[in-house]
């Protein structure tokens, strides 16, 4: 018998936006709190997704959590479990919204079965929980399968989907006609874009793009010294001798250090203190194509051999993400292709698994990662929404991301990041790579330019606003459905 736990938040006051906020934004915020917690009271909104750590789903649930209990809203979160069988389906799912293949295996009777036989489980304890008139929201195709069953509880289902594909081609519409019986029952669905949302939830899908917290241990204030120190202790950078104490502060004020090493594959030493770093932090899947950065890094160190820039690839340890059964594979498959370098490179590329036992710990490293590098890199071959290009472009770094779905609307092309086209194209790749290591002046530029877009466009303070206009249209249609 499989059954969700819980993870439990705690509240953050809404105060916290308040000095960043213009009067009327802070008024409008205040505003559509009050109404969300009036429309709420005497009902729970529950978050259900699959992973309690590793991923977009599980750095964003948390801290919306926070802020919508701190708005007075009964706001829960319930992780189901699965089993490999199951997770191997879900992520075959993923591929396929996302366009891609995946290792091609069917997604057929057999595999409905499974997800359906594992929900089932996960759902007997939900049901215990969930109340007539209870807003459900359902992450991800992980979760989709559990939408009939709260519909006919008496909730509100509401379906959120953080992966699509600009272009839908039959990989597409094979994960929609298996989700399709499910996804009757969702009275809205949320897309990241316009261009995700399929012809089936046509008449009930809206908006709303992801955000950051600024105020998590991931995107901190951090000096460059402790940024330094943080490296240092976990051997992503030479530790320097003076330096300072690899601190950051927990979201309960406490301060705390960061004391577990990263495992990384390296020949020879850590970069020093002052080489360049370029960064990609990702789960180690095929679609952030860890090895294309790899080989576009290659490439550029072919071409130019005088730069001094070096290349961490970071990821979570490969145990640690419980919805994604690929992490391992993808590994051993960049560990290969880095051995396949000569040495002068193998000697500028490092491979790390950062620490997840402790979550705020791995988010102080994730942050001096951000903060220390050159250049922050996305070259994913599809994305939803890069968290990872949002965080590094709050903390005022230059970007260089793929043009694929969610990065198209979070870096605009030459204003606050730059854009590669063809994201199969190694070479345009590095010659992005390459103008932001020369040129101090434009780098500079695109990393203000980059914070300033995250401050007006994706923070939770936005995000928060969208979903209570969610809850009011959710309402609506509840309404004009009975
Ligand atoms: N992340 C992390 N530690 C890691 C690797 C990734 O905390 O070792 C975080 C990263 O900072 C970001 C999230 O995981 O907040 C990944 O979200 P994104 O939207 O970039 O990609 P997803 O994993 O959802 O496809």
């Amino acid at each position: 018998m499989l059954k969700p736990f819980e993870v439990h938040v705690q509240a953050s006051s809404l105060e916290r936006f308040r000095p960043g906020l213009t009067g009327p934004e802070w008024e409008a915020l205040q505003a559509s709190a009050e109404q969300a917690r009036e429309r709420m009271a005497g009902r729970t909104f529950w978050n259900v997704n699959s992973t309690a750590r590793g991923g977009g789903v599980a750095e964003l649930l948390p801290r919306m959590l926070a802020y919508a209990r701190g708005a007075g809203v009964d706001t829960r979160w319930m992780v189901v479990q699965g089993t490999p069988a199951f997770f191997h389906v879900t992520k075959r799912l993923h591929h396929a919204l996302h366009g891609s293949r995946g290792d091609g295996s069917p997604l057929g009777a057999a595999e409905r079965a499974c997800y359906e036989e594992v929900l089932r489980d996960n759902a007997e304890e939900l049901l215990v929980l969930v109340r007539p008139g209870d807003v459900v929201l359902l992450h991800d195709p992980q979760t989709a399968g559990l939408a009939p069953t709260f519909a006919a509880a008496g909730a509100h289902v509401v379906w959120r989907c953080h992966i699509g594909s600009d272009t839908p081609d039959a990989e597409v519409e094979r994960a929609w006609a298996f989700l399709a019986p499910d996804l009757t029952a969702a009275r809205l669905a949320v897309f990241t874009r316009a261009a995700y949302v399929p012809p089936l939830l046509a008449d009930r899908s809206v908006v709303i793009p992801p955000s950051i917290d600024i105020f998590a241990v991931k995107n901190q204030p951090m000096t460059p010294e402790v940024a330094r120190a943080i490296l240092g202790h976990t051997g992503l950078v030479e530790l320097a001798p003076d330096a300072p104490e690899p601190v950051f502060t927990r979201m309960d004020g406490v301060p705390a250090r960061v004391s577990r090493g990263a495992d990384i594959v390296r020949l020879g030493s850590a970069p020093a203190p002052g080489s360049p770093l370029v960064v990609q932090v990702s789960r180690w899947d095929p679609l952030k194509d860890p090895a294309g950065v790899l080989r576009g890094f290659a490439l550029l160190l072919r071409e130019s051999p005088g730069l001094r820039a070096e290349l961490v690839l970071a990821g979570p340890s490969v145990t640690s993400v419980a919805d994604d059964p690929e992490a391992a594979a993808t590994l051993e498959a960049v560990i290969a292709a880095w051995h396949e370098q000569p040495h002068f490179l193998r000697q500028r590329v490092h491979l790390a698994c950062l620490p997840m036992v402790d979550p705020e710990e791995n988010a102080a490293i994730v942050n001096a990662l951000q903060r220390h590098a050159s250049v922050v890199v996305q070259k994913s071959l599809r994305e939803g929404f890069g968290l990872t290009i949002t965080e590094a472009m709050w903390k005022a770094r230059p970007v260089v991301a793929s043009a694929v779905g969610g990065l198209q609307d979070q870096v605009r092309h030459e204003v606050d990041g730059l854009l590669v086209r063809d994201p199969g194209d190694p070479a345009e790749f590095a010659a992005a790579v390459r103008r932001l290591l020369d040129d101090a002046v434009l780098a500079a530029r695109l990393g203000a330019q980059a914070h300033e877009h995250v401050r007006t466009h994706f923070t939770a303070a936005r995000h928060l606003t969208d979903f209570m206009a969610l809850l009011e249209e959710l309402d609506a249609r509840a309404e004009r459905e009975a």
